[in-house]
């Protein structure tokens, strides 16, 4: 049986119309989340969240920009994991979206897991200065360059959802309980996009396959659908310590 929990590790404050052209240019808050699932195969972690340094330098990553990170200390993701009694060591694999800073930000706190990533992202990312390689392309690091569709364990699968970055990918979770949900990333910013069919991406028209696709995952269910950054969305939803099955 799987088990799902989800969790804030901090969050931004930006321009909604950063993700929907339509949205208003005045900043608001965006929670930025990762999930932990229980499954029979060990501890798997979905994004790493914000690094806390943020906590008390919110401009550590990028200075001053169009983005302002919001961190408090209990945000850090390896307090959160504590809380539900789970130690770095015991998560076995990690599975990012994609590696922008507030996505694999404490990939360096797991160095015992592997880290599913899909390889065209991997190259991408490389050596570029907005996916800051001090949190993820670390030495000690393992990373398991994957491509396409792949099995993580029984019920979770990575599904590429392009167009934010090439190689993002979404993780789809089939639950005993709740049935199947899909944790976006940022392929889906908001419920807006999915509604909409519309986002904000650098490559808008493989952007908008990957939100039919999402849509399409789920039989247009977009309650099963968890977007990576909606403030109004993420609060309807279970938090930790409670557990999605
Ligand atoms: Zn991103």
């Amino acid at each position: 049986m799987i088990e799902l929990a989800i969790f804030r590790t901090g969050g931004v404050e930006i321009a909604p119309s950063s993700f929907l052209s339509a949205g208003s240019s005045e900043k608001a808050y965006a929670p930025v989340w990762s999930a932990l699932l229980r499954t029979s195969e060990g501890n798997i972690l979905f994004d790493t969240g914000l690094h806390p340094i943020h906590i008390d330098r919110p401009d550590a990553t990028f200075g001053p920009s169009a983005l302002k990170v919001v961190m408090a200390r209990e945000d850090a993701i390896v307090a959160r994991l504590a809380t539900l009694g789970v130690r770095p060591e015991d998560v076995s694999v990690v599975v990012n979206s994609h590696l922008h800073f507030d996505h694999a930000g404490n990939n360096g706190a797991f160095p015992k897991a592997t880290f599913v990533v899909q390889a065209d992202h991997l190259a991408f990312a490389k050596g570029k200065p907005n996916f800051p390689g001090v949190y993820w392309d670390i030495p000690e690091l393992t990373y398991l360059p994957t491509t396409g569709r792949a099995r993580v364990a029984p019920g979770v699968e990575v599904v590429p959802t392009p167009g934010h970055a090439p190689g993002h990918q979404s993780l789809v979770v089939d639950l005993a309980e709740a049935g199947r949900v899909v944790l976006s990333g940022d392929a889906a910013f908001t419920r807006e996009n999915l509604e909409r069919g519309e986002i904000r991406q650098p490559d808008e028209t493989a952007a908008k396959e990957s939100l039919a696709l999402i849509r399409s995952l789920v039989g247009d269910d977009l309650d099963r659908i968890f977007v990576s950054h909606d403030a109004a969305a993420f609060a309807r939803w279970r938090h930790a310590p409670e557990w999605y099955r």
